[in-house]
């Protein structure tokens, strides 16, 4: 069993770590926000008051963070990972950030003798709660092996899919996939409600068919529901779809789509909806259609 740091006890990350002190492994439990850190301590783990209080004596620190900014503000700094390595030599990002900040994260620890691997995830707080997430990891190949009984307390498919920022890169194009197909399913609601048909039964339907999907299965009830609770806020969501775009564009590549997706994400945003769930896209589908008071 390893000593694990983790920092970043959020939505997904209090979670993830439960999974690891379930699975025996002593963790060292960091966040700024000490009634988060106090509630793991509740489940067994160590408090740790510092970034580098979390990394001290620890095989590995796990982060699970907002955004590249935060991420960067943990390995920077006086107190940060940089100048406080795990003993382990080894840190894995589970955060969703810029592919490009990866890349640079891992060259400056790897002068250091430091392995950073990006290992973002998909399937929600429910994945993160059983422990069947999708993770999809970039970095050196020794490393992986070495974070891989790790990682299998949260996740059920765990893959290697290559160098540094290669983890970063499959989940933007994960989060592609998650908002046109959520926008899919807000518009096929939309068309069943303008024609008199029970969404319910839609939903059940659509879901033994080719149009079943994880969003249909999980999110929809919630929308039919008008449950626009998180979950995944919508601002994460922008965060994450201005990764893809920013990927996008420095590829020269038209992704229309993507840029479609992401003005209806902002739609809801300027409406306020920012720390709501990602299903409160189907508000934005409301006001298109002016069924705002029908709930
Ligand atoms: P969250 O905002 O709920 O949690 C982030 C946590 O990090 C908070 O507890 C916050 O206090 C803490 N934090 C921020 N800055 C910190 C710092 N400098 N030092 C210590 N702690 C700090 O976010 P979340 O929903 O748990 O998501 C975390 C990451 O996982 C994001 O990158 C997100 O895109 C990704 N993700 C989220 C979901 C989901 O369904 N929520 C699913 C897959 C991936």
């Amino acid at each position: 069993m390893a000593t694990i740091g983790f920092i970043g006890l959020g939505t997904m990350g209090r979670l993830m770590a439960a999974r690891l002190l379930k699975a025996g492994h002593i963790v060292r439990a960091h966040d700024i926000v000490s009634a988060s850190v106090d509630a793991l301590v509740a489940q067994g783990a160590v408090k740790a008051g510092s970034i580098a209080g979390a990394a001290e004596g620890a095989d590995v620190v796990v982060l699970m963070l907002p955004d590249t900014p935060d991420v960067e503000a943990v390995v920077h700094g006086q107190d940060g990972l940089l100048a406080h390595p795990p003993p382990g030599r080894l840190i894995i990002d589970m955060s969703t950030i810029a592919a490009g900040a990866a890349r640079s994260l891992a060259s400056a620890f790897a002068e250091k003798g430091v392995a950073w691997l990006d290992a973002p995830v998909s399937g929600g707080p429910q994945g993160a709660e059983t422990g069947a997430l999708s993770i999809m990891v970039g970095g050196a190949a020794d490393a992986f092996a070495t974070a891989e009984p790790i990682l299998a307390a949260m996740g059920t498919t765990i893959r290697h899919v290559g160098e540094a920022g290669a983890g970063q890169t499959v989940k933007a194009c994960n989060q592609l996939i998650c908002a046109m197909n959520l926008q899919a399913i807000c518009e096929a609601l939309a068309l069943g409600r303008a024609n008199g048909v029970d969404l319910a039964l839609l939903r059940e339907v659509l879901m033994g068919g080719a149009a079943g999907s994880w969003m249909l299965q999980n999110l929809a009830p919630k929308m039919i529901a008008g449950d626009a609770s998180a979950g995944f806020r919508i601002d994460l969501k922008l965060k994450d779809l201005r990764l893809a775009g920013e990927m996008a564009f420095a590829a020269g590549l038209p992704l229309p789509g993507l840029a479609l997706a992401t003005s209806l994400y902002l739609e809801a945003r300027a409406h306020c909806e920012g720390n709501n769930g990602n299903q409160g896209l189907f508000r934005t589908y409301d006001r298109m259609t002016n069924q705002e008071g029908r709930r």
